[in-house]
């Protein structure tokens, strides 16, 4: 089976309706209904929902019907197996893989439609588990890149600046990116995934490889961003100090689905998660 025959066929019904804004001041309690209905209903706190999510690479299924939603401004953490699904699941939503299956809601709205760089401009954005950072590129240029087709001039600058300073390279802006530590360079990736200015910012494993002082300063980059700029976060990092630290709640994926959900004291004293982890998939 070739990888081009899971391609979503284009379903005519998404006709993506707008939001009522008539019931802004009563908001809603964040009670489960049809994610179709909560598109085009009455507005909730939830920012991302997915829809029964199936993304197939020919005969393997690599993420099954996945329900999986994000309030505004929480910070989650998405752990489980190699292979469990994780990167895949967070590249349907930034929109660099197409579903073979199912829906995505972003703030209301059906983007499962919509090019990556529209879903940018609603609010989304990410840090590939892939390094984006060019080697051979100054930092400045580097974090230019994301920005290019979303801002010019004055504001360009001032949010190259700022992705610059935020990642603590200020006065590193005209080094090549390969003389970076490792850290630096994930820092950098950080900036330039948050100089889009998203709602919605989804880190694949933004500390794999890093030392406990790289940890920790990012861990204290992404509540910041989380506290000051109400960002909410998607997180995928296998280290449960780590997410103890930042997450609100943590999702377990296995074996393309959500296995488990809850906060972080629960999930590691969950012995069905324990076993996932220890059995087989490694
Ligand atoms: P995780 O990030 O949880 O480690 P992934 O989402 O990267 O897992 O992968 C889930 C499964 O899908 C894995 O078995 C992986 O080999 C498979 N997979 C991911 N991307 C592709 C692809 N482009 N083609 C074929 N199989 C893929
Ligand atoms: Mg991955």
């Amino acid at each position: 089976m070739s990888s081009d025959a899971d391609r979503r066929e284009a379903s005519g019904s998404g006709d993506g309706g707008p939001a009522s804004d008539t019931a802004d001041e009563g908001l809603q309690p964040n009670v489960r209904e049809t994610p179709a209905g909560r598109a085009t209903g009455p507005r909730t706190d939830t920012l991302l929902q997915t829809d029964d999510l199936v993304k197939r690479f020919g005969g393997f299924t690599a993420t099954d019907s996945i329900d999986f939603s994000v309030d505004e401004g929480e910070l989650r953490c998405l752990i489980g197996p190699n292979g469990a699904g994780k990167s895949t699941l967070l590249n349907l939503v930034v929109g660099t893989l197409s579903p073979s299956e199912g829906s995505i809601y972003y703030d209301g709205q059906d983007v499962t439609d919509l090019e990556p760089n529209e879903r940018v401009r609603n609010g989304i954005s990410m840090k590939f588990q892939v390094p984006s950072v060019y080697g051979d590129l100054s930092v400045r240029e580097n974090a230019r890149l994301p920005i290019q087709q979303f801002a010019d001039g004055e504001e360009r600058r001032r949010r190259v600046d700022e992705a610059i300073a935020d990642a603590g390279l200020a006065g590193y802006e005209d080094v090549e990116a390969s003389t970076l530590s490792h850290g630096q360079q994930q820092q950098l990736e950080i900036g330039m995934a948050a100089s889009l200015e998203p709602d919605l910012l989804l880190l694949d494993e933004p500390v794999a490889g890093l030392s406990v002082d790289e940890r920790a300063e990012i861990a204290d980059r992404i509540q910041r961003l989380n506290r000051e700029e109400g960002i909410a976060f998607v997180v995928i990092e296998h280290d449960t100090d780590f997410v103890g630290e930042i997450a609100d709640k943590v999702t377990v994926l296995h074996q393309g689905d959500i296995f488990r959900e809850g906060p972080i004291e629960e999930i590691e004293a969950d012995p069905e998660v324990r076993r996932i982890y220890l059995g087989g998939e490694q």
